[in-house]
């Protein structure tokens, strides 16, 4: 089975835990570089991602994370996340950022997008992939994607619940995927009894040893 990691500094890292061995794989919390090198993929949970930031480099796993990503580790961003794998964080002072994204996903992510009327919501969406009709969403301040590169598959889209003009509720890009890289906005994690989009990163992560065994 597979080794999955999931980053274990902050935020909701049980629920990943608790998804991920339903859907078969051998699930463990990451918090050492030593623990980072014996997986075959890693969740990057929801949580804060200032914070994130922040313990990365307490915990001196930020440039041992960025290689491994950078060198094809699968991943899997929910929510803050998904803030942490992005190229680029909008909104931020570029001198004095206070989340340094890990640059794994080729996509412009913007904090707290959906506005400060709709802390959180939930919806059922159409997920690319995953099979068996409409996944069910939930959004806690959430981010959305503002800008996706050219190798980027948009998997999701959600409509803002709080329509005004500023920010229309059309079609915000909330699921996204790069080669075995992953994210959504939201938190399939909350959602007991549904683990399609944990067996989805399983299936990528297992695809990935598969080409590697064959290479
Ligand atoms: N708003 C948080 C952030 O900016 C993300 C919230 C979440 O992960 N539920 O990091």
């Amino acid at each position: 089975n597979p080794v999955i990691g999931v980053l274990a500094l902050q935020g909701g890292v049980a629920e990943h835990l608790a998804a991920l061995e339903r859907c078969g794989a051998d699930a463990r919390p990451v918090r050492r570089a030593e623990e980072l090198a014996a997986v075959d993929g890693i969740v990057l949970p929801g949580g804060e991602s200032t914070t994130m930031t922040r313990l990365l480099d307490t915990f001196e796993l930020y440039e041992p994370l960025r290689e491994r990503l950078a060198a094809g580790l699968p991943a899997y961003g929910s929510c803050a996340g998904m803030i942490m794998l992005a190229r680029e964080v909008s909104d931020q002072a570029p001198e004095r950022p206070a989340v340094r994204p890990l640059g794994a996903l080729d996509v412009v992510v913007r904090r707290n997008a959906f506005g400060r009327q709709v802390d959180s919501f939930e919806t059922d969406l159409d997920f690319a992939g995953v099979p068996d009709g409409p996944v069910h969403a939930v959004f806690i301040r959430a981010p959305w994607v503002e800008e996706v590169g050219p190798e980027v598959e948009v998997l999701a889209v959600a409509d803002a619940p709080d329509s005004t003009e500023r920010s229309p509720g059309v079609g915000r890009i909330v699921a996204v995927q790069q080669g075995s890289v992953l994210a959504t906005s939201f938190h399939p994690e909350l959602v007991g009894g549904d683990e399609r989009v944990h067996r989805y990163f399983v299936q990528i992560v297992r695809a990935r040893l598969d080409s590697a065994a064959h290479a």
